[in-house]
C-alpha cells in the first residue's frame, strides 16, 4: 500500500478532471484555501467556479492529481474561501502537502509568466513531453525558472555567525545567504557571500544538503564552513546586523521549515 500522502510528480494527467483533483490557485503568491485552522488542498469541486480552462499538471498526491493555476487578485473568493501566503501555510498543511504547494507555485508563475516567446513574441505552447513552453515560429523553448542559492552556516569555536535583515520578524537571526552568480560554483558563491556580508574568510564550504525554497523560485545549497580569518564587518546594505552567537545566547531561528534551521539544530 502506498503511504498516505506519497507524491508523484508527472508532466500530464492521465485522466480526465475529476470532482476530487486537488487543484491549488494562486491569487498573487496566496493560495486559495479554505479558511481555519485545519488547512487542507481545495478539491476542484470546492472550487469549480474558479479554475480556469487552462490548468498546469503537478502530479498525483495520494491518487488525486494535482493542478495549479493562477487566478486574477481582483477574483471574487466563495465564501469560506480565502487567499493565504505559503510560508505561514507550514505546519497546517501536512508537510508533503506544503511542499507539493510550493512545487504548484513555481509551476503557476512559469507557466504565467512565459506565455509569449521572449525571442520572437509569439504565443507559446506548453509541451507534453517535457516541462517546457515551445514557439512554433522560432523554435525557442521556455522552462521552469529555478535559481541556485548557497546557504552556509559558518563556525568559529563554540560560536555560529548569524545575520538579520531588516525585513526579518523581530530578534530573528539566520545563516547567510545569497545567489549564486551565473559562471560561479557554489562553493565560491559561498566564500564571496561570506567575505561580502561578513567581511571574513573561511574554511573549504562542505556539503550538507539542499532544499526546494518556493519563495519565489530558489534551489538552496547548503554548506557548512570554519572561520579561519578576519573581524566581522557586517555590510549594511544587505545587512542590519551580523554577530556571532554561542550556543547559550541564541537569538529567535528561523522556523521549522526551512534549511536554514536544519543547518542550525545540527550544530546544536
Ligand atoms: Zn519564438
Amino acid at each position: 500500500m502506498l503511504a498516505a500522502m506519497q507524491f508523484e510528480p508527472a508532466l500530464s494527467r492521465s485522466n480526465d478532471p475529476q470532482d476530487e483533483d486537488r487543484v491549488l490557485l494562486f491569487a498573487g503568491n496566496a493560495l486559495i484555501i479554505a479558511s481555519g485552522t485545519d488547512a487542507q488542498l481545495p478539491s476542484r469541486v470546492a472550487l469549480a467556479a474558479l479554475v480556469p480552462a487552462e490548468t498546469v499538471h503537478v502530479g498525483v498526491l495520494a491518487g488525486h492529481a494535482v493542478e495549479t493555476a493562477h487566478i486574477d487578485t481582483a477574483t471574487q473568493l466563495p465564501s469560506g474561501w480565502v487567499p493565504e501566503p505559503l510560508r505561514p501555510l507550514y505546519g497546517r498543511l501536512s508537510e508533503t502537502e506544503w511542499a507539493v504547494a510550493g512545487r504548484a507555485f513555481q509551476l503557476a508563475e512559469w507557466d504565467r509568466t512565459h506565455r509569449y516567446c521572449g525571442v520572437c513574441g509569439t504565443p507559446t505552447e506548453r509541451l507534453t513531453e517535457e516541462r517546457a513552453r515551445a514557439c512554433q515560429e522560432c523554435s525557442h523553448r521556455a522552462y521552469p525558472r529555478h535559481s541556485p542559492a548557497v546557504i552556509m552556516r559558518i563556525t568559529r569555536g563554540d560560536q555560529v555567525l548569524l545575520g538579520r535583515s531588516s525585513h526579518f520578524p523581530p530578534d530573528m537571526y539566520s545563516t547567510l545567504a545569497g545567489f549564486v552568480d551565473v559562471g560561479e560554483s557554489a562553493e565560491a558563491a559561498v566564500r564571496r557571500e561570506v567575505r561580502e556580508e561578513a567581511g571574513i574568510e573561511i574554511t573549504e564550504p562542505q556539503w550538507f544538503g539542499s532544499q526546494s525554497w518556493a519563495f519565489p523560485h530558489s534551489l538552496m545549497l547548503g554548506f557548512t564552513a570554519e572561520w579561519t580569518s578576519g573581524e566581522l564587518v557586517p555590510d549594511l546594505a544587505e545587512l542590519e546586523d551580523v554577530q556571532w552567537f554561542t550556543r547559550q545566547r541564541l537569538p529567535v531561528l528561523p522556523p521549522p521549515s526551512s534549511i536554514a534551521r536544519r543547518l542550525l539544530d545540527a550544530w546544536l
